[in-house]
């Protein structure tokens, strides 16, 4: 993805209208004040739809689903951004953000589901992700309250790796 143009103060707009306070509103509120910029959200119920009920996982890569292809930079580029984003909110606000880097394990109940994680797994390296498949053996290790019994595994690693060489400020 094309890294973000540099803001020239002379022609950059002085004052903008976010319509929404949910993440996505607030998000763009925030980075636009970061820049300077004079921001009215406008909302008569903040933070009330999808937001409120988000589950707080973020999966840029475990949740990548087929024909999401021309997605997959801005993906990478979110993942890639993130920490630092997390970390200004939490330095305006002044609260801990409770961001988590742990990494994450799909596990198949049964050989079908253990069968279409190995296909997608296979489909999320050829895209260039990085995705360990293990055993139910290794990921009892990682994860001992795990059913005893499951199929099969994959893993993705803490730290996101995506699409090699990619940076987002080249
Ligand atoms: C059950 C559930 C679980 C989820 N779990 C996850 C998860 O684990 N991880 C993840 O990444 N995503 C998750 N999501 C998705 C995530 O919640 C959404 O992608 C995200 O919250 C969308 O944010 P948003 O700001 O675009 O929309 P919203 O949060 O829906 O915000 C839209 C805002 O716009 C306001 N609005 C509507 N109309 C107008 C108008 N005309 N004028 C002004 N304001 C208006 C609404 O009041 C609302 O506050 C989940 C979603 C659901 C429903």
């Amino acid at each position: 993805m094309a890294p973000m143009p540099p803001v020239h103060h002379h022609s950059a707009p002085r004052h903008a209208v976010v319509a929404g306070a949910g993440l996505i509103g607030l998000a763009t509120a925030f980075e636009l004040r970061r820049r300077g910029v004079a921001v009215t959200l406008a909302d008569p119920r903040p933070a009330s739809g999808a937001t409120h009920a988000a589950a707080g996982m973020l999966a840029p890569i475990a949740e990548t689903q087929y024909g999401q292809e021309s997605l997959y930079p801005l993906m990478a580029a979110s993942a890639v951004e993130y920490p630092a984003f997390i970390e200004r909110v939490s330095a305006a606000s002044g609260l801990p953000s409770g961001y988590r880097t742990e990494e994450t394990l799909v596990v198949g109940v049964d050989s079908a589901d253990a069968h279409s994680l190995q296909d997608l797994a296979a489909h999320q390296r050829a895209a260039g992700m990085h995705v360990d498949n293990i055993t139910s053996r290794e990921a009892r290790k990682l994860e001992p309250a795990l059913a005893p019994h499951f199929a099969g595994a994959i893993r993705f690693p803490r730290i996101i790796r995506w699409i090699p060489g990619y940076s987002p400020h080249p």
